[in-house]
């Protein structure tokens, strides 16, 4: 069983598909793995640490793709990624096909067996392979860190002689995996916190965090699943009417309102960010799905009014090392079973829910239902695990996950990242 592991070479990419703890995992599995040259350099993970984990460092990786039997990738790979890959071969990344789906045609093409990391069923048994909510939590956490960063004034108060420095006000809009990490952290650096959604479940979540809940009555937010529907035109009226009157008393607004299968919604208008105070600060998390400010560009950081509005789309590379970490365990976790123990081959069991769930493409055709491929047998039942199990300090969280034959959601998947564990504040 050959595993090789490129260098992510997409713009803004730091993460790395194995970590030299995974990497010693998957040897003792029966694996023999090769990673490029300065893959982990990114994510602090040298050369010699996957040397002395049991990899082989090559500086060229094209053989070892040509010869490996899975790839293991964060993002989607290059069109001459794909070429050099053996037909055949397992291809395991974070592969975003509604943003891309020209690079899934061309893996299915080349006879890839492609598994998209960002389908892994929401299910008990495949929570440690949860990439969206491993990398979410990461984002929310990370979201919170760059609003400290571009705010210039104190995110706690302070009592000096010389006066007293009031604290900051965070407000922060969508409270799953992402916005729950947020309030989390958000509380922790001293703000005081409010957040909002649209689903019930969320408001008890959010005052276990410290923080207040502030919403709309609405009959049931919920879309199924545990995801958000889309507001009719009536409640998004008074949702735009509740956050206008909040945001203008808020120093700092964290977005992270998502609904599988669609475009962010819009829910900060540019008349609201005109009525904020200046110097505050916006992180629009949905900005790789649109944003949910009607101001944020994706990947800029921009001013308007004296707020900054930042769209960083690459909110888990910018903290890189724990993303690669979780994002490489999540990878072995799935891995894991795949592997005959005796043979010491991959052979995953087509028929499995976790198998059939993430399988996008094999035998040349792209099969995955949600992508329009022909639909597998329906899956056991599958039990969903509530947002406040998760927990920071386990290392999970962060996106709206995907589950066979649901829609996808929007653009973006690749970088966000968002587990259902619900963070500590204290
Ligand atoms: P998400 O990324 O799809 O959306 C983020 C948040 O935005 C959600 O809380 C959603 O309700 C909210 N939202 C959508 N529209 C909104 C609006 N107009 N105004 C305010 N908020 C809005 O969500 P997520 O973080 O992936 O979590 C969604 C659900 O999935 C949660 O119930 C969570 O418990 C569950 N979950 C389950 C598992 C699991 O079973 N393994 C893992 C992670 C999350």
């Amino acid at each position: 069983m050959k595993i090789a592991v490129p260098k992510e070479r997409r713009a803004r990419e730091a993460r790395v598909a194995a970590s030299p703890e995974t990497v010693k995992k998957l040897v003792g599995l029966g694996a023999t793995l090769t990673i490029e040259a300065g893959a982990g350099a990114g994510a602090s993970m040298l050369d010699a640490a996957y040397q002395v984990a049991g990899a082989m460092i090559a500086a060229d990786i094209g053989p070892a793709l040509a010869e490996a039997d899975a790839v293991l990738k964060v993002q989607r790979p290059s069109a001459d990624e794909i070429a050099k890959i053996k037909p055949g071969a397992m291809l395991c990344c974070i592969m975003a096909p509604h943003a891309d789906p020209g690079t899934l045609k061309a893996a299915a093409a080349r006879n890839l067996v492609v598994f998209g990391m960002e389908f892994i069923p929401r299910i008990t048994r495949a929570q440690s392979m949860d990439v969206l909510s491993s990398q979410a939590n990461l984002a929310g956490y990370r979201a919170v860190i760059e609003a400290a960063a571009h705010y210039t004034r104190s995110f706690p108060m302070f009592m000096t002689a010389a006066g007293t420095v009031q604290a900051a006000r965070c407000f922060v809009i969508g409270a799953g995996v992402a916005g729950l990490q947020a309030i989390a952290t958000a509380r922790r650096l001293g703000a005081v916190v409010s957040a909002t959604d649209v689903r019930k479940a969320a408001g008890e979540q959010v005052e276990s965090l410290g923080a207040k809940y502030i919403f709309i009555d609405l009959p049931e937010g919920e879309g199924g699943g545990g995801y958000a529907r889309a507001l009719t035109p009536d409640e998004q009226k008074k949702q735009a009417e509740l956050v206008a009157n909040h945001v203008k008393s808020q120093d700092i607004v964290i977005t992270t309102a998502l609904i599988p299968g669609r475009p962010a919604p819009k829910l900060l208008t540019r008349a609201m960010v005109e009525t904020m105070k200046p110097g505050s600060v916006i992180v629009d998390l949905a900005a790789e799905a649109g944003g949910n400010c009607e101001l944020t560009k994706p990947d800029e950081i921009l001013k308007h009014h004296n707020v900054s509005i930042l769209g960083f789309t690459d909110l888990p590379s910018r903290i890189a090392v724990d993303a690669s970490q979780l994002y490489a365990r999540n990878l072995f976790n799935f891995l894991q079973p795949l592997v005959d123990k005796e043979s010491k081959t991959l052979s995953p069991k087509w028929d499995d829910e976790i198998v059939k769930g993430t399988l996008l493409a094999k035998d040349g055709q792209i099969v995955h239902p949600a992508l329009g491929g022909k639909p597998a047998p329906a899956p056991e039942p599958q039990t969903l695990i509530p947002a406040s199990s998760p927990s920071v300090d386990s290392g999970a969280p962060t996106q709206p996950p995907q589950r066979a034959g649901e829609p996808i959601p929007a653009p973006g998947d690749e970088a966000t990242v968002v587990p259902p564990r619900r963070p500590s504040a204290s």
